[in-house]
């Protein structure tokens, strides 16, 4: 059920455009992005997942090249000549495969040439170097990242979109065909950020939901037709065989009873994919009756198999047919008299590819051979003899056989042309399957799972009513799933910092706000009582997890850049998810600076983008205090004797304790070292620590540090040194600039320690 794309890139001062195209499918769309922007274009080949990419042969060590073959270490990267990429040749390329005078038509032509670089490129390479034939591509289009909202590639594994076999994909692919599959997936990469068009999808899973419409009887249907997309994707290159095309004249048969269901709905989205269907309608006729009288209901697999053409469709396949039919009554008829000639009553006529036909005669039998025979071959029991009549016959029938092969192969050709002629009307059907295959199985999940119809405005507000996370309460349907409420908004609301032991539930929590968001702009029913989201541009998360260890980068320093990508990014309409962060370093610097993120989320350019920030550090919920767009919330645990039972429920207000040793017992530690914790947490409880955590002794150590410095601050060198760190300004100072600077400042210090 996923693409299998094969793309073009290029790098230019105009930005970085890329040409993608599944040859099975026909699907062909290019997309730009701004130059340099390494990141962004990691996040799109992260998306396509491409298998194959071809590269002008001067771009092979370029950046971004580099970059795309470790995000998707098992790219094939394929070096073609510059020349397809030089803007004339692919413009002439795309001209001439179009057979358009311009590319006007595909809104290309007045844009960037980087577009119709790459391609023209693509499509110029398969011609030539891959001899395919792309008469299905009729279609080029420029994938705008204007229209959807973007989900980077970390928010995509954060949020378990799609590969893991807990993704949001397998809870919502109810689809029945490969086609439905694909789109589903594409949607949930590409959730829209426009309420009307989103709008107008929800009225037609509505339609199903609430309507006697029988969801069931619609997927028994969609269940029989066949993967069409890449049928025609087969046709066109030349690489399908006879049960193909009976695979689509079936298919094509249902999309007529489908259309019946679906000109009765009343939505506008039904009726617009009501409407293509009509118009394809003739074409597909043809096609149907075309196959239905050239071939037979089931054909062999492979054309060289033969026998696939129907009786009636040819007059001399028809005669040829006959020709070899009656042979082998011929060779019955032989048989019989040959054995009342000879009287030897095990006499067999046989067919074997070395030989041709041969007469076998048992060895008991030999002496009754006629003079006629000629022996051709002994075996251990038995002899083997020909005649010139069986000779005849054999060059007779097998030219026929030969020729019957050629006129078969010479009708599948004329068909898979004359078919490849209404491509455009079956990817048209196509496509109408797969969306109708996609809100079939939204609106069965939402009946299913009792899902809501979400509001999706341009508010600024995100308002949830006893939410739940979609993926986790399918997990373990047992278990019941505690549903939560979330206010969110640019003002009052926007940032909850939300605390809890772990285990409390904090990490589900916000993910599923971000989930339930991104289900209601792919036009999906959401799992809540309520929802009212205003439309959403952009999902960042940054969750504090070690993953990138084994990528042997730090992690600290990995999280330090996605945090600091996010404060770039963000806009008043962005959604942040953060979880744990500052975990990767030790506990001070990691609240400092969770602390600063969250001030500068508050007050960065008055945006106000909406956080939700789940921490175990509940010195966080301070920050409410001093900043009025910050709320505390925080999972509720029960304290029971010395246990902690979780309520999963959330409630206004910081958590007081973090329960780490109750957690620890839960997790199986030895009661030996749970004891011993706990004498320890209370001996730290009760003198060393000070209000913010800090070990009291630091303190003493510290003033008479400073004291000690005033006395050297006398000193020139001292001074330089001092200054020298005064000026640094860190937000100006790059991660190689700072250990440039520290190096300095070490080697100053080292010296005047020595003098
Ligand atoms: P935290 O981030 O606070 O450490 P998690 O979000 O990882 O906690 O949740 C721990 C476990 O609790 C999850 O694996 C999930 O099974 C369960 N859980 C979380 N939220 C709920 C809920 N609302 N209802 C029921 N179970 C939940």
């Amino acid at each position: 059920k996923i693409n299998n794309f094969f793309i073009s890139v290029l790098h230019t001062k105009d930005g970085i455009g890329i040409g993608k195209i599944d040859v099975s499918t026909g699907e062909f769309k290019v997309l730009l992005i701004p130059p340099s922007d390494i990141s962004k274009f990691n996040d799109e080949i992260h998306r396509i997942n491409p298998s194959e990419c071809i590269v002008g042969t001067t771009y092979l060590n370029d950046p971004i090249i580099i970059s795309m073959k470790k995000i998707i270490p098992g790219i094939k990267i394929s070096e073609c000549d510059d020349w397809y990429f030089l803007p004339d040749n692919a413009y002439q390329t795309l001209l001439k495969h179009f057979k358009t005078h311009s590319l006007k038509g595909f809104g290309i032509e007045d844009n960037y040439a980087i577009l119709i670089q790459v391609s023209g490129a693509i499509i110029g390479y398969l011609i030539d170097k891959r001899k395919q034939s792309l008469l299905h591509v009729t279609k080029l289009s420029i994938e705008s990242k204007d229209d959807y909202m973007i989900l980077d590639r970390y928010t995509q594994y954060n949020l378990e979109l799609l590969k893991t076999s807990t993704s949001l994909l397998s809870v919502l692919d109810q689809t029945e065909t490969a086609m439905g599959g694909r789109l589903l997936n594409y949607l949930i990469l590409q959730p829209l950020i426009n309420p009307d068009i989103i709008n107008k999808r929800l009225d037609s899973v509505e339609e199903l939901y609430v309507s006697s419409v029988n969801i069931l009887e619609i997927k028994e249907i969609l269940k029989d037709i066949f993967d069409i997309e890449r049928i025609v994707g087969r046709i066109s290159i030349g690489s399908s065989n006879p049960r193909d095309l009976i695979n689509l004249k079936f298919s094509l048969l249902i999309i007529k009873r489908l259309y019946e269901i679906i000109n009765n709905l009343n939505a506008p989205l039904w009726k617009q994919l009501s409407r293509e269907i009509e118009t394809a309608m003739p074409g597909l006729t043809v096609v149907i009756e075309l196959i239905e009288k050239s071939i037979i209901d089931e054909p062999p697999v492979k054309i060289k198999d033969g026998g696939f053409v129907k009786i009636g469709f040819n007059a001399e396949l028809d005669e040829l047919k006959l020709i070899i039919k009656e042979g082998k009554n011929w060779i019955a008829e032989l048989e019989n008299t040959e054995r009342e000639r000879t009287g030897i009553k095990s006499l067999k006529i046989k067919f074997n590819n070395v030989f041709g036909y041969y007469i076998e005669i048992s060895k008991a039998n030999l002496n009754y051979v006629p003079d006629n025979y000629t022996r051709k071959q002994t075996l251990v029991n038995a002899e083997r003899f020909i005649t010139p009549a069986l000779k005849e016959f054999e060059n007779r029938i097998l030219n026929a056989d030969e020729k019957m092969m050629q006129i078969e192969r010479e009708i599948f050709e004329k068909v898979r042309l004359e078919i490849l002629n209404y491509h455009n009307d079956i990817q048209t059907s196509a496509y109408a399957v797969a969306q109708t295959d996609v809100l079939v199985s939204l609106a069965k999940i939402a009946r299913d799972r009792n899902y809501i119809r979400p509001i999706v405005d341009n508010s600024d507000k995100i308002e949830i009513v006893d939410g739940r996370h979609p993926v986790v309460e399918s997990i373990d349907e047992k278990s019941k799933f505690i549903p939560n409420d979330t206010r969110l908004d640019n003002n009052e609301n926007q940032i909850l910092i939300i605390t809890g032991p772990n285990m409390a539930g904090k990490s589900t929590y916000i993910r599923q706000v971000a989930l339930i968001v991104l289900m209601a702009q792919m036009g999906s029913f959401v799992p809540a009582q309520s929802a009212n989201i205003g439309i959403v541009d952009r999902v960042f998360t940054r969750i504090g997890a070690s993953d990138n260890i084994a990528r042997g980068e730090s992690t600290f320093l990995v999280e330090m850049n996605e945090t600091a990508n996010i404060l770039h990014n963000a806009t008043a309409r962005s959604l942040i998810i953060l979880d744990e962060i500052g975990r990767g370093t030790s506990t001070f610097d990691g609240l400092s600076i969770a602390w600063a993120t969250v001030e500068y989320l508050h007050d960065y350019e008055k945006l106000g983008t909406k956080t939700l920030f789940a921490t175990h550090y509940h010195e966080l919920t301070e920050l409410s205090l001093t900043l009025p767009r910050v709320k505390n919330y925080n999972i509720a645990v029960k304290e029971w004797n010395d246990d902690i039972i979780f309520l999963r429920k959330i409630i206004e207000g910081g958590a007081d304790k973090s329960y780490g040793i109750q957690v620890a017992r839960l997790a199986g530690i030895p009661q030996k070292v749970i004891s011993r914790a706990k004498e320890i947490l209370q001996e730290l409880e009760n003198n060393s620590f000070d209000e913010v955590g800090k070990p009291k002794l630091a303190h003493t150590h510290e003033k008479s540090y400073v004291k000690q410095l005033n006395l050297f601050a006398e000193n020139e060198d001292i001074k330089k040194l001092l200054n020298k760190i005064a000026k640094i300004d860190i937000n100006s100072t790059t991660p190689f600039d700072a250990f440039t600077k520290l190096n300095e400042l070490i080697t100053m210090s080292k010296n005047i320690i020595e003098s």
